[in-house]
């Protein structure tokens, strides 16, 4: 270990990202546990209504994650064997698994080099006739290219599933993701932008929500959760086999109070992403995060990509390096193709998908979250530049 030449270190460990609760979380959660409700109930109803009015969407279904709110949208739109599925290498590996699950052929198509969201060029060249839907994510929380992405939807009748689980909240020339029509899944996993522990939320408009809701909630063919609330009725009928997937009050409590915190949490965000570039600007080996002109990020990760021939070390090293100086760092992501299951059923080899590959060898992901204090973002960046002196060729 090079410790010696070590000349920044925290006394503690930073962690990549942990969640921001406080006491009004903690209230609220009580709340719900001395309540008649602790499972879906009134607190999942206006944990839905207000983050629609929040997104101006037209509609908004809680479910039990991220990944049940993409299984239930491509269920619902009767996605299955045969039909193929348009997707990025460069996500989580739920976006992909989902389009197994229902039966499908996911389609991947390679990343634009600067964003490193999915190409819209690269997504035309894989429709096929049996193309069904595109699945983009909002990368980081930068917003695709979703003109493009429409305008080959409407020639190609295609449907778009978003996955916004880095994108709460993120504008697309001034629209809020989430705020269309189209099926949009958001994640609130511990970590994401805000939390319930584990929760999700599918918007969309309320004919589509409606059947969703029966796919989500086991086929059952009406609001199934009034049924031992007073004036709720015993009898339900089972229309399809669905799934359980529904979000519970005590989550909802979660995210009530959250989505009350979430302008104060992205000042935040976005205080310390400026803080990390005007300190990164003028390094030749780090390239940093883009924005286009006509979005608004949503800085769920600051994703940083090393020039490595700046370098005399690799990314892993490199991360090495940082967890020595006791800042936790992630990678977002090791692409799709990369990874056994997929590699091995699509046959894929790591230049499949080269854009994706090759920035994913220069990636690291620094800790971003509203819980920073000013000492943890000056020791992230103490702890990069002092890599960076010890390593630049
Ligand atoms: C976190 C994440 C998911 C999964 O979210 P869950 O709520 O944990 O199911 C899906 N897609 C992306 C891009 C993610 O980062």
């Amino acid at each position: 270990m090079t410790v010696g030449s070590v000349s920044a270190r925290r006394s503690t460990f930073l962690p990549f990202s942990t969640p921001t609760i406080g006491e009004e979380e903690i209230r609220e959660v009580v709340d719900t546990l001395r309540s008649r409700w602790i499972t879906t109930g009134p607190k999942a109803k206006r944990f839905e209504s207000e983050f629609a009015t929040y997104l101006q969407a037209p509609g908004a279904l809680a479910l039990s994650s991220c990944t049940a709110a993409l299984h239930t949208a491509l269920k619902t739109l009767g996605i299955g064997p045969g039909d193929e599925v348009i997707t990025t290498p460069m996500t989580f590996t739920a976006t992909v698994n989902v389009i197994e699950h229902v039966g499908a052929r996911p389609v991947l198509a390679d990343v634009e080099p600067d964003t490193l969201n999915i190409d819209a060029g690269e997504v035309e060249a894989a429709i096929t006739p049996r193309t069904r839907a595109i699945l983009p994510v909002h990368y980081a929380g930068h917003p695709v290219d979703l003109d493009a992405l429409r305008a080959l939807a409407r020639v190609y009748r295609l449907a778009i599933i978003e996955d916004a689980a880095h994108a709460l909240p993120a504008r697309y020339k001034g629209q809020l993701i989430g705020g269309g029509g189209n099926p949009v899944a958001f994640s609130f996993y511990a970590i994401k932008n805000l939390t319930t522990a584990e929760g999700g939320m599918l918007t969309a408009d309320p004919e589509f929500l409606a059947q969703a809701r029966v796919v989500s909630l086991h086929g059952m063919s009406r609001d199934a959760w009034k049924r031992y609330d007073q004036g709720g009725g015993w009898f339900y009928e089972v229309v399809l086999p669905g799934f359980k997937y529904n979000m519970t009050d005590i989550q909802a409590a979660l995210g009530l109070c959250q989505l009350r915190k979430l302008e104060q949490f992205q000042r935040r965000r976005r205080e310390i992403v400026s803080q990390y570039n005007r300190a990164f600007l003028d390094e030749p080996a780090l390239e940093l995060p883009v924005t286009r002109p006509e979005v608004e990020h949503a800085w769920h990760l600051y994703a940083l990509r090393l020039r490595l021939e700046a370098l005399t070390i690799s990314r892993d090293r490199f991360i090495e390096e940082l967890a020595e100086r006791n800042i936790g760092t992630s990678v977002h992501f090791i692409p799709i193709h990369l990874h056994p299951y997929y590699r091995d059923r699509y046959g894929f080899t790591p230049a499949s998908f080269p854009v994706a590959c090759s920035n994913y060898q220069r990636l690291l992901s620094l800790p971003l979250n509203p819980a920073l204090t000013d000492q943890d973002v000056s020791d992230v960046i103490e702890g990069v530049l002092d890599v960076l002196r010890n390593h630049r060729v």
